[in-house]
């Protein structure tokens, strides 16, 4: 409340953020955490908490008046609608040459997400976290995180016969038959829940075209994990609706923290100060980027160094469908939650997920989102004419990650006799390459801040989430982002005095 004084703050509410309150209740220390998106726990008028992926209203979108689907059209028809503003679960933040979908809520991008959760090959470790142990994160952390998580696997001899992964089988063996090798992906979706869906009893949601915009059953999110665990200690308490607007000393110590209380249109209607004698920044690597930059420009934080904004990457996301003969239908029940990628990441550089197109109807589509090796970093900075923060990335630079998945999806075509899809993101366009779901970076380990999050520059002031990691994980990124968390707060938790 306002004027209180906390011992630890934490802003947002994803992965990196429920990480550090877990750890810190469980060893003792009363926790705060603050978040801008609201607490998706009552269904609406339809009985639902979330809405389907072919049916967003109001609770899809952060604060827009038209939806902003990633598949944009369909056999040439714009799908996107209009809708209410409202404080939505997923945010498609644009900049100047991307835009940055993110999980707005508690529980963050774990609401939003297909919950595939990727260990990434031990020996690319060291081109992702270059300065961190991989023998710590592959024998302690990547196994804590994965427990932590609820990471599980589907059985395989039950996807064989499943029709809601058809899909995922005509994308095996496309990519066999053209010598790639394919694999499972792990994800925390309660894979025996999704059985019932399928043989028809239980409510349905991934059978059921929920993902995007949250899933009512069967996902577990940090909800149901992390978070759920950190409030049962008792010592963790959450404010939704709450953003965090500046961060700057106290003159009697700690951290003056300055709160907006906002409502379900976005208005401010309440100011709020607390003092932290900690303050964590868990806002995702886009929302503490974005923070620290002004923070820094605006004379709040002036001592934060140089590396802070820089170092940002988009994982080399890009999307493409391809069109399949009338012999290889995808199916018209598919699973929004994918459970296979074809990894070409030595050879060509991507990484591609088999990805669901849950329309209901046959589409005769073949969806894919590749993670590529681009070397692309961006900056954020401080716009003072603007009063905002520019990212300074280019659409062109989503070149690289472009012949980067051709690598595969080439080959695999021209062994299919077929084409690419020219009717799914508009403008006849075949790459999806206006977006990324991956943001990462911004505030770089061991540049921005020490070896564990620390910010250079200030003590007790720690970033702990996405924005650690320098812009790529070379599979989907939040397993990583768990790990490198429960990491950084072992070692804060045993040096630090809290
Ligand atoms: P986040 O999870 O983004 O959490 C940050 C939180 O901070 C948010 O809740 C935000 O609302 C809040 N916040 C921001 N600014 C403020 C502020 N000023 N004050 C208060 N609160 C604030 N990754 C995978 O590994 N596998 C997948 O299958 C996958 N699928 C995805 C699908 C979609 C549609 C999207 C959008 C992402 C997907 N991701 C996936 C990415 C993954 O969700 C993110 O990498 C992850 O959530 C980032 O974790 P984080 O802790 O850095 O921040």
């Amino acid at each position: 409340s306002n004027g209180a004084s906390v011992p630890a703050l934490i802003i947002g509410t994803g992965y990196g953020g429920s990480v550090a309150a877990l750890r810190l209740a469980q060893a003792g220390v009363p926790v705060e955490m603050v978040e801008m998106g609201m607490t998706w726990d009552t269904p609406g008028s339809d009985g639902k908490i979330f809405p389907k992926v072919t049916a967003p209203d109001k609770r899809a979108y952060w604060l827009r008046t038209k939806s902003k689907a990633p598949v944009s059209n369909f056999f040439g028809f714009p799908i996107d609608s209009d809708i209410p503003r409202y404080t939505g679960v997923l945010d498609a933040e644009e900049f100047a040459g991307i835009t940055v979908y993110q999980g707005r809520g508690v529980g963050g991008g774990s609401l939003v997400n297909g919950g595939m959760a990727v260990t990434p090959k031990r020996t690319r470790f060291a081109g992702i976290l270059p300065s961190v142990d991989a023998n710590e994160m592959y024998d302690t952390y990547y196994p804590r995180a994965n427990a932590g998580l609820g990471v599980g696997q589907i059985d395989a001899t039950w996807f064989e016969s499943a029709d809601c992964y058809q899909y995922a089988r005509v994308g095996r063996k496309h990519a066999q038959r053209s010598g790639f090798a394919w694999t499972f992906v792990p994800d925390v979706y309660d894979w025996n829940y999704m059985k019932a869906e399928q043989a028809g009893t239980v409510p349905r949601s991934a059978l059921d075209g929920q993902v995007m915009y949250g899933n009512d059953y069967g996902k577990k999110s940090l909800v149901q994990t992390y978070l759920a665990q950190a409030l049962a200690t008792g010592r963790v308490n959450v404010s939704s609706l709450h953003k965090v607007t500046s961060v700057t000393p106290a003159s009697g110590g700690g951290y003056t923290v300055t709160i907006d209380q906002i409502n379900t249109n976005g208005d401010t209607v309440a100011t709020k100060t607390v003092t932290a004698a900690k303050v964590f920044f868990a806002a995702g690597s886009v929302g503490t980027s974005k923070l620290l930059v002004k923070l820094k420009a605006t004379g709040a934080l002036p001592l934060l160094n140089n590396e802070v904004g820089k170092g940002w990457g988009d994982n080399g996301n890009v999307m493409c469908g391809r069109a399949n003969h009338m012999w290889d239908p995808t199916g018209t029940l598919q699973s929004t939650i994918p459970c296979s990628g074809i990894d070409n990441w030595d050879a060509g550089g991507a990484f591609a997920e088999v990805a669901p197109l849950p329309t209901g109807i046959e589409t005769y589509a073949s969806l894919y989102l590749s993670i590529t090796n681009t070397t692309r970093r961006a900056e954020f900075t401080w716009n003072a004419a603007a009063n905002k923060v520019d990212l300074s990335w280019q659409t062109a630079w989503k070149q690289d990650s472009i012949n980067m998945a051709k690598s595969i999806f080439d080959k695999i075509n021209s062994k299919e006799g077929t084409i690419y899809r020219t009717d799914l993101f508009g403008g006849y366009k075949i790459w999806q390459d206006g977006l990324t779901y991956h943001p990462l970076g911004g505030v770089v380990l061991n540049k921005a801040t020490d070896n564990y999050g620390r910010l250079q520059g200030y003590d007790g002031l720690y970033a702990i989430d996405g924005s650690l990691i320098p812009g790529n994980t070379t599979v989907n990124p939040f397993v990583t982002i768990t790990a490198l968390a429960e990491r950084n707060i072992d070692n804060i938790l045993a040096n630090d005095p809290m």
